[in-house]
């Protein structure tokens, strides 16, 4: 598959990290999406996986990317479940445009693993970030660790992971 031209907003943040101009704990990178940990996680081990190109909602996308995005969601998922963080089921979200509270303008998918009695703090942490107050952000540092676990466990397939 040839290297497509990816539209970029200077002014995105997501564009910035694709772009390798501001950090993020990589989970995987090919030449259409990023998986990276979440800066304000819902769950341990919240990931999200963005197309490179900028795109504010999924209708924007065209159909390879959106099917790769969902592939390579779909893999990260199994690897939150196997990598030992805890995952015992995922919220798979996303908040397509400002009415469904999407507060970075570039599209995503978040995998929010959850774990079995975690409601209470997982409201909490969700009511915070549908009114844009994030909280604290994680520890980079363990970010990354969480990065490298899920790797690790990641198995996609030669022509998924093109
Ligand atoms: P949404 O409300 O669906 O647009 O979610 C945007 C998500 O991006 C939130 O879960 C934020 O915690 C996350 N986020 C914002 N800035 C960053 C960043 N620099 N690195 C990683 N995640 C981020
Ligand atoms: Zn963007």
């Amino acid at each position: 598959m040839s290297t497509p031209d990816h539209k970029i907003d200077d002014n995105c943040i997501f564009c910035q990290i694709a772009a390798n101009k501001a950090p993020a704990a990589k989970v995987h990178e090919d030449q259409h999406c990023i998986a990276f940990m979440d800066l304000y996680p819902l769950g341990l081990g919240h990931v999200l996986v963005i197309p490179k190109t900028h795109a504010v909602k999924l209708e924007e996308l065209d159909h390879i990317t959106q099917s790769h995005l969902f592939k390579v969601a779909n893999a990260v998922i199994d690897a939150q479940r196997k990598c030992g963080l805890g995952c015992q089921g995922t919220h798979l979200l996303v908040n397509d445009g400002k009415a469904a509270h999407q507060t970075v303008p570039h599209a995503h998918v978040h995998l929010i693993p959850r774990q079995k009695g975690d409601i209470l703090k997982s409201t909490f942490r969700l009511v915070l970030h549908i009114t844009g107050m994030f909280g604290l952000p994680a520890n980079r540092k363990k970010l990354e660790a969480q990065a490298s676990q899920i790797n690790q466990h990641l198995n996609l397939e030669p022509t998924q992971n093109i």
